[in-house]
Parts: structure tokens; sequence; C-alpha cells
């Protein structure tokens, strides 16, 4: 996709492992300059050093989503250094719970305040500097959970990104005038620390095997279609949610 990002500047927050890192590492790698946003600010500067060795300009900040004043300074931070806020990849996630009946109040609170809450503070943080150069990227990471439901994550998981989804269709809608195209992307199962905390390798090695492309999915799957989402090649997408599942919501594999 060549130089579609390049001179842009992009957030991804939980940008210091798994998927968050790969979609910042790929924007990086095209040109973008990265603000990499997480909860673990060690982590993040790690990762930071990392891109810098591979040459891409990247700046580790500090950040909880889930609290507005962090989110704020996040946006500042960024304007600060590169004088613009081109893309915002509202990443970030957990999970935390088990059965419904069992999920405690405080990990229902925690889990929407992360994954629900914290795309609504970063991205109002984030429009307003968009609007003003009328054109603004965003992309928030929902689930195939927020298609059906999780198999892995507790129901607040899901929950949460039934949420996400219906906020990205109508902050479509609300930012469309001010050039700001909003999607969502929807990874299925794919192999990063999250996953390997929620479940064993037996588990693993029979989901993939019900994958109908076989496999599990790579951060860089998700990567990719990121960088379409944000690039000009989608400049007439928005509201949409992109499915990047291996084909998995369409069914399971099975012997026939
Ligand atoms: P991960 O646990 O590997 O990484 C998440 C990152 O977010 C970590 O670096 C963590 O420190 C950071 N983070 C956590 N809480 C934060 C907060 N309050 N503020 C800022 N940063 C915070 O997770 P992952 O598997 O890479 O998942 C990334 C996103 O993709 C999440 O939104 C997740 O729900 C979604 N997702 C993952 C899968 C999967 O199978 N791994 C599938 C569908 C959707």
């Amino acid at each position: 996709m060549g130089s579609r990002v390049a001179g842009l500047t992009a957030i991804v927050t939980g940008a210091a492992q798994g998927i968050g890192r790969r979609i910042a590492e790929e924007l990086g790698t095209e040109g973008a300059n990265v603000v990499v946003a997480d909860i673990d600010e060690s982590s993040a500067a790690d990762t930071v050093e990392a891109f810098e060795s591979a040459g891409i300009t990247a700046t580790a900040v500090q950040c909880d989503v889930s609290s507005m004043d962090d989110a704020e300074r996040l946006v500042e931070r960024t304007v600060e250094e590169y004088g613009s806020l081109d893309i915002l990849v509202n990443n970030a996630g957990i999970s935390r719970g088990e059965r419904f009946q069992d999920i405690t109040p405080e990990e229902w609170q925690q889990v929407i305040d992360v994954n629900l809450t914290g795309v609504y503070n970063c991205s109002v943080q984030a429009a307003p500097v968009m609007a003003e150069s009328g054109d603004g990227r965003i992309v928030n990471i929902s689930s195939i959970a927020g298609q059906n439901i999780s198999y892995e994550g507790p129901a607040n998981y899901t929950a949460s990104k039934w949420g996400v989804i219906g906020l990205t269709k109508h902050m479509a809608w609300d930012l469309a005038e001010y050039g700001i195209r909003v999607n969502a992307l929807c990874p299925g199962g794919t192999l990063t620390p999250l996953i390997e905390d929620l479940t064993t390798e037996e588990e693993r090695s029979e989901t993939r095997e019900k994958i109908p492309l076989g496999r599990w999915a790579d951060p860089e799957d998700h990567a990719d279609a990121t960088l379409f989402l944000v690039s000009d090649r989608s400049s007439y997408i928005t509201g949409t949610t992109l499915t990047v599942d291996g084909g998995l919501t369409l069914g399971v594999r099975h012997e026939v």
C-alpha cells in the first residue's frame, strides 16, 4: 500500500504487546509516526526502543484508557510531539471474570471501563483535533464476540464488544461531516498473551481444528486490515465492521 499513511501521526492504544503492537509496527513501517499508548509503561518503552532500532519514529505514552484525564494527556502529548493527529486505533482491551453468574460487579465495571469507555475517552479527545484538519481515521478493535458471543471470555467482554460496534456506527454518523471515518475491526481468535492466559494448549489445538482456514489468526492479519481501514484505499468506507476470523463466524469446520 506504499506511502498512504507516510507522514501521518497515529495513536495505537494497548500497543505495548499483542495485536496493538503489530498494528503500530505496521503503521510505523509504512512511514507514520506512532504513539505507543499503554498502561504498562516499561513494556511500552521497550516496544518503542525496538521500533526505533527498526527505523520507526515512535513515542511511548503511559495511559490508562479508562481515565478521561489520561486520554486528554495522550492527545495533548501527541500533538505537542508531532503537530497533528490523523489516526487513532482504539485497541486496548482486557478480559476479567468467568461464567456470567460469577462475574463480580468490579469485574463487570473494569471490562466496560477499559473496552468500551476507553474507546469513548480517546475518541472524544481525538475528534476535535482531527476535525480541525478535516481528516481523521479511527479504527475500534471489537471482536467476533461483538457479533455473537465470546467462547474464551465472559459475558462482560461480549457486552463490551457489542458496545464498541454500536459506538463505532454512531461515531461514524456524527463525525462524517468533519471528514472523520470510523470503522470497527472484529478479530477472531488470535494467539496473543490475552488468549494464552485464557486457554490451555489443548483447547487452542481443538479450536484450530474448527477454524475454516485451519489456523489461529496472527496479529499481522489485523495489522494488514487496519492499514487498509486507515489508508486512503478505504476513503469511502465508514461505519462498517471488518471481520478477520479465518471464516469462523460462518460456522465450525467438521468432518462430513
Ligand atoms: P493483549 O492482552 O496481548 O494486549 C493488550 C494490551 O493492552 C497490553 O499491552 C496491555 O498492557 C494494554 N492495556 C490493558 N489495559 C489497558 C488500559 N486500561 N489502558 C491502556 N492499555 C491497556 O491483548 P490482545 O490479544 O493483543 O488484544 C488486543 C485487542 O484485540 C483487545 O481489544 C482485544 O479485546 C481484541 N481482541 C483480541 C482477540 C484475541 O484472540 N487475542 C480476539 C478478538 C479481539
